[in-house]
């Protein structure tokens, strides 16, 4: 049985397409004081998953989004169920192409299928109308079958409309959906990327003893 689960959880690593690896435990919290780290841990439990709740990661680059987005899909994956993590814009690519294919509905109950989609960088580049909508109907259909995404964006919510197309009408409708069951967790801090590079500069200029 412990065999099995152990297959099983590779096989959902492999699935879930990951751009890399990163635990929970590996997030320095005092690095980033303005977050709640309650709320980190209250995710971390998975209850989102039975509650059908979304969690939409919001901040300025290198705060560390894409990892707490990743560290918390992994545990899905460890809990034993499929996931799958891709951009906003290679979702969108993916499904505009599918409709040139005829197989937009495949790639759409393809996107239902796993029981956490991480839909990464919302925001980072512009979609035109085609791509809008498509990134608009996966958010309709997981919302309607309770099936949670995990999101990260640096666009505030007021600014969605630019992600949307400049659709307003569309921009909210998402949004109605997507933060009807929610957790959102703002991050206001400084880039850890920056900081990083901060540290190791000013090491490197400390004089020599
Ligand atoms: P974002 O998605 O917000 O742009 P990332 O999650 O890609 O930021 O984080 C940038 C890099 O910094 C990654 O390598 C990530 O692992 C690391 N990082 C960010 N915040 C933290 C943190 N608080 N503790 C440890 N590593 C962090
Ligand atoms: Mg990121």
């Amino acid at each position: 049985m412990k065999e099995r689960h152990r297959k099983r959880v590779q096989l959902n690593l492999q699935f879930a397409k990951f751009p890399f690896i990163k635990r929970l435990q590996e997030f320095d919290y005092t690095a980033q004081p303005g977050i709640d780290r309650r709320l980190i841990e209250e995710l971390a439990t998975l209850r989102f998953l039975s509650e059908g709740r979304n969690t939409v990661f919001l901040g300025p680059p290198g705060v560390g989004k894409t990892m707490l987005a990743i560290a918390l899909t992994t545990m899905v994956a460890e809990a034993g169920h499929r996931v799958y993590f891709t951009t906003a814009v290679d979702l969108a690519t993916k499904l505009s192409k599918s409709i040139e294919r005829n197989q937009l509905h495949r790639q759409l109950n393809m996107l239902m299928q796993p029981k956490v989609l991480l839909i990464d960088e919302v925001g980072y580049l512009q979609l035109d109308r085609t791509q809008a909508s498509l990134l608009f109907q996966v958010i309709c259909n997981r919302y309607e079958r309770n099936q949670p995404i995990i999101l990260t964006s640096n666009k505030a919510f007021g600014e969605w409309a630019t992600v949307f197309a400049e659709d307003a009408v569309m921009a909210s409708a998402a949004l109605d959906r997507l933060l009807h069951r929610s957790t959102v967790v703002n991050i206001r801090g400084d880039s850890y990327r920056l900081r990083e590079k901060r540290k190791s500069g000013s090491e490197s200029a400390a004089p020599q003893k």
